[in-house]
């Protein structure tokens, strides 16, 4: 007999990370038991699911969030920290798929995002190693001529903080014999990713909200005018339901299954580095990602760990060794790391979206989602969660540009999608591999 799927994807406890190793905050979680009523009830505390609670307890409204595993268990916990700005799908794709007007109009929300992340960590105090800069960095001439495009483009778009940067002017910010070159983004950041979102989860608290923990949702009643939320040991009735379960919903709500992908993608801790080496391989401390498709992104840590990503496995299942993945890449970029210890190895998911433009929508009148960062999640995220706020309060201006944008199903449902995927990764890596 065929294993029974899991309908919720998390399990519980942190997994073993730099992340969880060093948050400054050990919550003590409480669990959804009997019945609640209120306002809104948000499912998923990452990024989405607590920046729309932020963003609607400070207009006035209850607000409860009801979380399967801890407080940012999912991709926000676990990420690569980095503050970039814009969706994964670039402006110029979205221009040719969706038309200027609708590029007009998310090129001037795409630094948005970061905007909120410095307002939420200034308001609320959050203690989270916030760091300014982010550059991409080209690896061949026509990595160097995509991301000239990428700056005209965001220029049309009235986005002027992009500098090209040629071999010797990049070397000043990321020394790595392994690029011909980049671009910087002076509104790019980076930051302690678990920790900005327990500071979330405090701010929300600080409001009024409340968080239940250890409680997966296994069913939504969304066609009725009233939604209900339902746990093994609980349910909320909510006046407006969100869903932010993002990668790790699973088959909890049937009518998104088909709109995403769960991707893993791997991260690796090296020992901290010491002041000396650390300034020496990023004298910047911004941090980095490359142009290629199957992308390496990396920073500096507070206590000058290399914090280094990479690889993506469709589907989203962990690889089995991911310092053997990584590892490699990382001494590719960086030489002088060859042999340094590892001391944290982990994955985690993200949503991908066919168009790799993120989604936000409406199922039943009362039940709003958001979802499919495809990857680039960090900023996005914080976005959408404040447009979801202002439509829930009655401004749906922004929230109906994104609604209305057309998605598609993978192809291959939920069976093949991983296999077509893969397929079509293998085609960019090897465009990656041949620098085309
Ligand atoms: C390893 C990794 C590195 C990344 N690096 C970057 C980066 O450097 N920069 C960047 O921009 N983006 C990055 N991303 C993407 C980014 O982290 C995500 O896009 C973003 O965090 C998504 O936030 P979210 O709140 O939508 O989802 P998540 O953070 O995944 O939160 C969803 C939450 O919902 C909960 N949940 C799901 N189902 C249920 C249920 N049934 N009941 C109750 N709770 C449920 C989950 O437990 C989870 O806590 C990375 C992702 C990963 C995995």
């Amino acid at each position: 007999m065929a294993p029974k799927r899991k309908s919720y994807a998390g399990d519980g406890f942190y997994p073993t990370s730099y992340y969880a190793a060093s948050r400054n905050t050990v919550r003590t979680p409480v669990k959804l038991e009997g019945r609640i009523e209120t306002d809104i009830c948000v499912v998923g505390a990452g990024y989405t699911g607590l920046s729309t609670a932020i963003h609607l307890a400070e207009k006035g409204y209850k607000v409860t969030v009801v979380e399967g595993a801890q407080v940012g268990w999912g991709a926000s916990g676990r990420n690569g920290g980095q503050i970039v700005n814009g969706l994964n799908a670039g402006l110029s794709t979205i221009e040719r798929r969706y038309g200027e007007d609708a590029a007009r109009f998310i090129g001037g929300l795409v630094q948005e995002g970061g905007r909120i992340i410095r307002r939420l960590v200034k308001t609320y105090q959050i203690d989270c190693d916030l760091k300014s800069g982010n550059i991409y960095a080209a690896y061949t001439g026509a990595h160097m001529r995509e991301l000239e495009a990428k700056q005209a483009l965001w220029r049309k778009y009235a986005m002027n903080d992009h500098e090209l940067l040629d071999r010797e002017a990049l070397a000043q910010l990321v020394n790595s014999e392994a690029y011909c070159g980049g671009m910087l983004d002076t509104t790019g950041g980076h930051m302690h990713p678990l920790n900005l979102v327990l500071g979330e989860a405090r701010a929300l608290e600080s409001l009024g909200g409340t968080i239940y923990e250890m409680s997966p949702v296994t069913r939504v009643d969304h066609a009725a005018a009233r939604p209900m939320v339902h746990t093994k040991a609980g349910e909320v009735s909510a006046r407006t339901v969100v869903l932010c379960g993002n990668a790790y919903l699973g088959d909890v709500v049937p009518e998104l299954v088909s709109r995403v992908m769960p991707v893993s993608t791997q991260m690796l801790a090296t020992a901290p580095l010491g002041e000396e080496l650390a300034h020496s391989l990023i004298p910047s401390d911004m941090c980095v990602e490359d142009v290629r498709y199957i992308l390496d992104y990396f920073r500096l840590s507070a206590d000058k760990r290399m914090i280094f990503g990479g690889g993506t496995v469709y589907g989203g299942t962990d690889p089995a060794d991911v310092v053997a993945k990584l590892k490699p890449n990382l001494e590719k970029v960086f030489p002088r790391l060859k042999g340094v210890k590892i001391d944290f190895a982990w994955s985690g998911n993200f949503a991908l979206s066919f168009t790799r433009v993120p989604q936000m929508g409406r199922i039943g009148a009362n039940t709003y989602f958001a979802h499919g960062y495809s990857g680039h999640g960090v900023t996005g995220s914080h976005l959408f969660g404040r447009t979801l706020a202002e439509a829930i309060d009655g401004d749906t201006a922004r929230f109906d540009v994104f609604e209305k944008l057309p998605w598609y199903p993978f192809p291959g449902g939920r069976v093949f999608r991983a296999q077509y995927s893969t397929i079509g990764s293998w085609w960019y890596s090897f465009r990656d591999a041949i620098g085309w």
